[in-house]
Parts: C-alpha cells; sequence; structure tokens
C-alpha cells in the first residue's frame, strides 16, 4: 500500500486528543485495511480460499486474511454474509447487554444496511426493525440488502429524524442512530473522506449530529436505549456529543462490557476502536438510557395528504391459500395486497405496522410474497431470499458456479431435464431466485433492477 496523505491539521488534531499514542494511530493507518465478514444464519460453514478468524465479539464475524472479489460469490447475492467492518460488529454486546430481542428498533440511519442486518438477525421473529435511510438514493440498496438477509422482521422506510420525532412519538425500545461523520476511522480505506475533511467539516458534523439527536429524540420511549455511533475518532463528534445528549436531552450514559484482550479504548464517555489497538478500522459507540419521567404511550398519527397505505386490493382467497403453502410457518404472517402485490410481514406487529404504514413512507415491509399475474399468482424475488420460505414448495434446480453466475446477470438459461413451470434455482443449497421453465426455454426471473453487471 502506497502512503496515503493525512490532513495536516488531522494530525495535529489527534497528537492533541491522543499525545503520545497519536503516532501510533497515524502509523496503522498507513497500514492496510481489514476485511471481515458477518455471516447470515442461511449459511452453516464458510467456503473462501483463504485464511479466517474469528471477530472475538461477535460469533457470526469472520476476519479473511485477503479480500475475495466478492461480486464473483452467487452467495454474496444470496444474502449469506455481509462484508461489515468488524469493530461496528461491536453493536452486538451493546444489543445483548441491554436489550430484549422482543423490542421495537428504530435504525435511523442504516443504509447500506450492516447494522440493520445485525439488528435484524438479533432482533429474530420475536422483535421489529424499523430501518430508515433519508437519502433517496440510498434507501433501495438498503431495501436490496434487507430483503437479501432474509428475515422479513423489518420494514425500510424513507423519512427524516424529524418525521418520526413527530410521528413515532415515545414509540421506540432502542434507537441506533450511527450518524452522519468526518469519516476518520475510515481514512485508509476511502480516500473521498480524507480529501473532505477539515476542521471546519469536523464542526458541521458534530451540529448536524446534534440536529438529527434531538429531532429524533421524542421517538424514544422513557426509559428506552439509544445507541450512538460514528466511524471517527476525534472528541467534538464522539464524547462531546453523547454529554451534550445526556444533558440537554436527559439520559444516563450506560457502561458496557467488553473482554481487555479485544483492545477497546475507554473514552471520557463511550468506547472507541483504535486500529493501532483492535483489529478493524476506527468506530466510536456509546449506549445512553432516556430518563423516563414523562411517559406517554405511542399513538399513531395520521400523515397530512398521505393516503392509507393498509389498504387491501387483492384478496383472492385461492391465491392466499397457494402462498400460505410457500412459507414454513405461514400463521405467522399477517398478508397485505397492494395492487397485485402481496407482501408478507410479521402477525404479531400487524397493527403497528398497519398505523406506520400510513404515516410514515414505507420502501418495502416485511418481504414480497406474491404477484398476481393473469389469472394466476407467481411468486415474488424476495420469497427466495426469505428465511421462511418452504424450499419443497417448488422443484429445486442446482446451479453450477458459471449457471449461477450466468443467472444472476439475467442471461438466457439452458438447463436441460428440468419440469415445466416454475423452478427454484439454487447454489450450493441456498436459493438464488426463481425461473420459469415453459417448454423450449426457461425465463430467468431475476430481478431486472438486481442484476449484476461486472460478473
Ligand atoms: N448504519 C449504516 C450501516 O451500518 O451500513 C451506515 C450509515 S452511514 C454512517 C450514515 C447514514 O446517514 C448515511 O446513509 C447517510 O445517507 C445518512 N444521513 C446523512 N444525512 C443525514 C441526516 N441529516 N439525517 C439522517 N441520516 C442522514
Amino acid at each position: 500500500m502506497h502512503p496515503i496523505m493525512l490532513p495536516v491539521d488531522f494530525i495535529d488534531s489527534m497528537r492533541q486528543q491522543m499525545g503520545v499514542e497519536a503516532e501510533l494511530l497515524l502509523r496503522a493507518l498507513q497500514t492496510d485495511p481489514v476485511t471481515s465478514i458477518r455471516l447470515n444464519s442461511k449459511l452453516d460453514v464458510l467456503t473462501f480460499d483463504c485464511d479466517t478468524d474469528e471477530v472475538p465479539w461477535h460469533v457470526d464475524g469472520y476476519y479473511l486474511s485477503e479480500r475475495p472479489q466478492f461480486t464473483l460469490d452467487p452467495l454474496f447475492h444470496a444474502g449469506c454474509y455481509y462484508v461489515q467492518e468488524a469493530s461496528s460488529m461491536f453493536i452486538q454486546q451493546v444489543l445483548e447487554q441491554y436489550l430484549d430481542p422482543s423490542s421495537v428498533v428504530l435504525d435511523l440511519c442504516a443504509a447500506p444496511g450492516g447494522k440493520s442486518t445485525l439488528i435484524s438477525e438479533y432482533l429474530g421473529r420475536d422483535g421489529l426493525l424499523l430501518s430508515n435511510e433519508v437519502v433517496r438514493q440510498r434507501v433501495f440498496i438498503l431495501s436490496e440488502n434487507i430483503q437479501k438477509w432474509g428475515n422479513g422482521n423489518t420494514v425500510v422506510t424513507h423519512n427524516t429524524p424529524a418525521e418520526y420525532g413527530e410521528l413515532c412519538t415515545n414509540l421506540f425500545d432502542c434507537i441506533l442512530v450511527d450518524a452522519p461523520c468526518s469519516g476518520e476511522g475510515m481514512f485508509r480505506k476511502d480516500e473521498q473522506a480524507r480529501n473532505e475533511w477539515s476542521l471546519a467539516a469536523v464542526r458541521k458534523c458534530a451540529e448536524r449530529q446534534r440536529a438529527i439527536l434531538m429531532d429524533v429524540w421524542d421517538a424514544l420511549k422513557p426509559g428506552g436505549l439509544l445507541i450512538y455511533s460514528t466511524c471517527t475518532f476525534n472528541a467534538e463528534e464522539n464524547e462531546k456529543n453523547v454529554e451534550w445528549m445526556a444533558e440537554s436531552l436527559g439520559a444516563d450514559i450506560m457502561p458496557v462490557d467488553y473482554d481487555r484482550s479485544w483492545g477497546i479504548v475507554e473514552g471520557s464517555v463511550g468506547y472507541h476502536f483504535y486500529p493501532h489497538r483492535a483489529k478493524g478500522e476506527g468506530f466510536y459507540v456509546c449506549a445512553l438510557r432516556k430518563h423516563d419521567e414523562f411517559f406517554k404511550p405511542f399513538q399513531p398519527k395520521a400523515a397530512k395528504n398521505k393516503k392509507s397505505n393498509s389498504q387491501q386490493s387483492m384478496a383472492n382467497p385461492q391465491y392466499t391459500e397457494i402462498m400460505r403453502s410457500w412459507l414454513q410457518h405461514p400463521d405467522d404472517w399477517a398478508l397485505r395486497y397492494t395492487d397485485r402485490f402481496a407482501t408478507a410481514y410479521p402477525l404479531r406487529y400487524k397493527e403497528l405496522i398497519d398505523a406506520l404504514a400510513d404515516c410514515l413512507t414505507c420502501i418495502s415491509t416485511g418481504f414480497g410474497l406474491g404477484e398476481e399475474r393473469g389469472k394466476t399468482i407467481a411468486p415474488q424475488h424476495s420469497l427466495s431470499m426469505a428465511k421462511d420460505l418452504r424450499k419443497e414448495a417448488f422443484p429445486n434446480v442446482p446451479l453450477t458456479l458459471e449457471q449461477a453466475r450466468s443467472y444472476l446477470r439475467t442471461e438466457a438459461l439452458n438447463l436441460t431435464n428440468v419440469p415445466l413451470g416454475l423452478l427454484l434455482l439454487t447454489y450450493e443449497g441456498v436459493p438464488l431466485g426463481f425461473a420459469k421453465n415453459v417448454g423450449n426455454r426457461q425465463n430467468n426471473l431475476y430481478p431486472n433492477e438486481w442484476r449484476i453487471r461486472k460478473l
């Protein structure tokens, strides 16, 4: 790796903040970044052609000794793992120590979805995650990653922090604010972060972070948990904001247990991951508990000028029976019909999700189940990604690596000796998506918008 140019003011400010230890940090920023992944429960074993090592603070986290070309791996596209920075997997420890899995959680700044997929996995069948992204261009990749992860316990939304504060007052047991920041912790892998950094940018980020926290604060239940994180080192965006939150918004700072061998550094408040101490990129996290003197239960409010989303438009009982037969646990899911499309979402949160659909901008809810096509019902692609898919409901066709790649490029398929009708295509036993054998050819049903070009 070439030596990277670090901003002079950054070097000075780290020397001021950390004293002699800054030299160790600056040296570590000149070394190669670490590659790590978090395994989905869809897959039992790792199959990489390189050495792997466990991430100590997350049971599903692995360091890879090399960075493979993930895009060439069909299992990557099937959501079998998420390429996630190791330090940020520490969120798991905070959840385990403070959050019951049967909780309603908001991940406010969620795209592209690393922490949302982690939270979704932690909540499993018991909890509900609202995964939000305010930047329009980033919300679709978030929704795609959530669908590929496949838990069905997540609603992806596109709202501002202030809309959440206003429309979801006192709703959430936990809110994660993984704030947009100056990105010092990403310097060794992100040239743009280095180029855009300045002392003024740090100040601006810190202000914006406080505005985000203030705007969303009312959405957190009294007594609820706020997890604040950034991928930057400076105290202005980290400790100072946490202290401001505790004092001005009213919260207690909570200790998080960790193993001393992990190399975590405690700040005056919160926890730092520095690349010269812990194996990963730079990260900061702090947990706070909101004071609970003013409890008023959540009451759904309808947003002005918004059409009801929870309305049902298609409800052919025959189709419902067919779609239920595609699921392992059909009784766990509520079905919603919008135009030709049916969506499955957790039955235990039906009332809440229906109320939220009327006030928030929901991009995806649970997983797409079926689509009315002429006089039949066809499965939607996101069903093939869902962990509750009953695989035996469709003839399974195992693909070779080359066939799998060609399917993901949405090319024509040349499968021989396969039955007529819908087929569930798999790679190493994991579903990749559907195709339809119409006799003289098989139609590739991989979604065009997810098509992998460089494969
Ligand atoms: N949590 C994500 C993950 O683990 O994959 C990474 C989130 S990234 C650090 C911060 C996110 O905040 C970005 O997706 C960005 O678009 C979003 N963002 C930017 N400005 C924002 C604002 N004013 N309010 C809320 N989110 C904002």
